[in-house]
């Protein structure tokens, strides 16, 4: 098969690199292997029973597409409604997994698997952000996104999978400690930097940033790319860890991966099990009382909830909370004295997907906002209506081919006219993917807004 059939096998983007999708060997056999694998309960147990149940239940009545972010951004084309992809895969199941499939194919449209199909199915799973606003909306609350990540679980034991989150993400992380290979030498001229600019702007301020620390009440992880491209995040947290003066530390590469992502999250359990596995051994070096996650979506919601699933509690004597959880913590018990006039142009903020909708936070950021601002700004739809900025499911980190301008002219596209009703001149989340978009999003349609985690303007808000 050309090269140039196969680029165009779904739609006009791609996500996955021809050596990956290898179009001469399907590998049919294999497919089908991990598929099978999938649909035993000893393998997939966590997620089976909705896998089934989105192949079985569905009765295509389109709701859901109304509700996906992709399908109305890209001006509703059919390729991008929820059910479409997953009936990819609901006709191989059919075929393959069903009595009927076997004995009236032809009857019921079940699907012999061919090479074609099989590419187009790996690049469609690449076009969800697995956000689950679509199990919102059906009726019986089938979950679309999961599918999208069952089959991405497929196509991994086939070893298909974007080299963003493959062996620039997961390997790198497990080689080297984070995705960006931070030494411990450039993280401790990282912080020493930081150190050395809170001092100057707050004068007669010591400031101290443990790190390592065995035993500290709070361990914070934070998304090692916030050491490089959100430095002002970190010189928030530290601001406000020095200011609330608890027992707090950072981790370093020494205690191994210190990285709190987990790209695993996007295209395997194994991996993403790998990786826990991991942080685990970091965790139980440091024994702290709390794990907090810094400001990263998908770090909570495999730390703060798959996790559970997957670890016995005896190996996990801790407890996981997301740094905004903190925050409100500190300002309840009134450890935090604010000016909010400090901060007094309108801000808005972006309910991240695996924070808010799959973690239930949303009371926590608005009331440290409503404390830290003078003026803040709802966009609509918000809280677990929000709309997915474009970067989740691992798509923040992937722009080879073109694939920035499919989640820019899709997603990008509806979350871009959300924030611009809102009219504020700084955008506020708390997910470092997130705010890697939205600075994609900033420059590629030239936005006048500025991208901001929490922690800054928490800490901006701060009164000596
Ligand atoms: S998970 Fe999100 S992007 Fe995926 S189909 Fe559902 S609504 Fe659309
Ligand atoms: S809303 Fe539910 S039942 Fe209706 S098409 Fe979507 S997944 Fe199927």
């Amino acid at each position: 098969m050309k090269v140039e059939r196969i680029y165009k096998v779904f739609d006009e983007y791609r996500g996955l690199s021809d050596s990956k999708l290898r179009p001469t060997e399907l590998k049919s056999e294999q497919f089908l292997k991990a598929f099978r694998e999938l649909l035993d309960k000893k393998n997939n147990w966590p997620f089976l029973l909705p896998l089934r149940l989105a192949l079985e239940a569905c009765t295509h009545c389109g709701t859901c597409a109304e509700a996906c972010p992709l399908y109305i951004g890209s001006g509703r084309n059919k390729l991008y409604s929820p059910v479409y992809r997953t009936d990819m895969l609901r006709k191989i199941y059919k075929r393959y997994f069903t009595l009927t499939g076997k004995i009236f194919r032809s009857l019921i449209g079940a699907k012999e698997i061919t090479e074609q199909d099989a590419n187009a199915m790996a690049e469609a799973a690449y076009r969800c952000t697995i956000c689950r606003r679509c199990v919102l909306a059906c009726p019986f609350g089938l979950d679309n996104g999961l599918v999208m990540r069952e089959i991405r679980k497929i196509f991994a034991e086939l070893r298909i999978i974007p080299e963003e989150l493959k062996e620039e993400g997961v390997d790198n992380q497990l080689r080297y400690g984070s995705a960006p290979k931070i030494s411990y030498e450039a993280l401790m001229n990282i912080l020493d930097f930081v150190k050395g600019e809170i001092e100057e702007n707050r004068k007669n301020v010591n400031i101290k940033i443990p790190v390592d620390k065995v035993g500290a009440k709070y361990l914070i992880i934070n998304n090692a790319g916030d050491y490089l491209s959100f430095l002002d995040t970190i010189r928030g947290i530290i601001e406000v860890m020095n200011y609330v003066n608890v027992d707090w530390t950072f981790n370093s590469p020494r205690t191994g991966v210190f990285d709190n992502v987990n790209y695993g999250l996007f295209y395997s359990d194994k991996d993403m099990l790998q990786v826990i596995r991991a942080h685990l051994e970091t965790i139980n070096k440091l024994k702290p009382e709390y794990v907090v996650i810094g400001e990263c979506g998908h770090a909570y919601d495999v730390l703060g909830h798959l996790m559970k699933d997957l670890i016995p509690p005896e190996e996990r004597p801790f407890k996981v909370i997301h740094i905004v959880e903190l925050y409100e913590k500190f300002l309840r018990e009134g450890k935090l004295k604010l000016d909010k006039h400090k901060n007094s142009e309108p801000v808005t903020f972006h309910d991240s997907c695996k924070i808010g909708r799959c973690g239930g936070i949303y009371d926590e950021p608005r009331r440290v906002i409503a404390a830290s601002c003078r003026d803040f700004r709802e966009m609509y739809p918000n809280r677990e209506y929000n709309y997915c900025c474009g970067g989740g499911g691992g798509f923040a980190l992937m722009s080879k081919y073109n694939f920035l301008d499919f989640r820019m002219k899709t997603y990008g596209k509806l979350k871009m006219q959300q924030i611009k009703d809102t009219a504020a001149s700084t955008l506020i989340t708390i997910c470092a993917n997130c705010k890697r978009q939205f600075l994609d999003m900033v420059s590629y349609y030239n936005l006048n807004i500025n991208v901001s985690g929490l922690s800054e303007v928490l800490a901006n808000a701060l009164v000596y």
